[in-house]
């Protein structure tokens, strides 16, 4: 399975370093190696960002899409709105809009259909806290979060799981090789007893502290296909050296 490195840059950065982050990736795109390379840049920013990645193979999505196709929702971005504007993937279920926005499985998986509906490649964040992980109950925890979060469609769209532990993100923090494939390998096995053969071909993302030293021992784990990466894709070197040990 060909890798995917996604950038999520979360709510940083300005117009011309956004433009100048995007150009930098385009520019080094060739110490990439073989990985499929998707950047989500903040709302105002994604249009910009796709037009400076013009004829370049690096994808653009959303942080976020609503629910409805179109309405009266004061502040909110349609699927098909990004759609529109030639992003292709949107991030949804992140940990910081489940704590900061209360989006629960049920709106994470409203949210990937409409993804859907417009065309879009939902990317799908799961994660245990780490009260959860200390307590053993990890596994179940993720496999619980899939089993509401995602679309009956999603495996024939080949929809992208984001194993992101809350606990690692953003803190430097990571679990250990092995814990890390034991997640994996449950989303893996959830993924094939919900869509069958479908589900063997779909990517399962690692997020959380993943930077150039520790990228490619994690991305060599079986069933970890691609890294979700915050901080260290903010750099343009450091996403490309990730994306280098993929
Ligand atoms: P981090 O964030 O790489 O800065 O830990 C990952 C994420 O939240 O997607």
């Amino acid at each position: 399975m060909r890798p995917l490195i996604a950038g999520n840059w979360k709510m940083h950065g300005s117009l011309s370093e956004a433009a100048a982050l995007a150009g930098a990736i385009k520019a080094g795109l060739a110490e990439a190696g073989a990985a499929e390379l998707l950047v989500c840049p903040p709302f105002p920013y994604v249009q910009p960002v796709i037009a400076a990645l013009a004829g370049a193979a690096i994808a653009v999505g959303g942080q976020d899409c609503h629910a409805a196709a179109k309405g009266a929702h004061t502040g909110d971005v349609a699927a098909a709105m990004l759609r529109d504007i030639g992003a292709t993937h949107v991030i949804l279920g992140h940990s910081e809009r489940r704590a900061n926005h209360g989006e629960t499985d049920a709106v994470v998986r409203a949210k990937a259909e409409a993804a859907l509906a417009a065309g879009l490649t939902p990317v799908v964040c799961v994660g245990e806290s780490e009260a959860q992980r200390l307590a053993g109950e990890a596994e179940p925890v993720v496999t619980g979060q899939l089993d509401g979060s995602l679309p009956e469609g999603f495996a024939a769209a080949g929809g992208v799981v984001a194993y992101e532990p809350v606990w690692a993100i953003g803190t430097g923090r990571t679990p250990t090789e092995a814990e890390i494939a034991a997640i994996h390998q449950a989303i893996r096995g959830k993924l094939l007893a919900r869509f069958g053969a479908a589900g063997g071909g779909l990517r399962i993302l690692y997020g959380g502290s993943m930077k150039p030293s520790n990228a490619a021992a994690i991305l060599a784990l079986a069933n970890v296909d691609g890294g979700l990466v915050g901080g260290a894709s903010l750099v343009a070197a450091d996403f490309l050296a990730i994306a280098a040990g993929a």
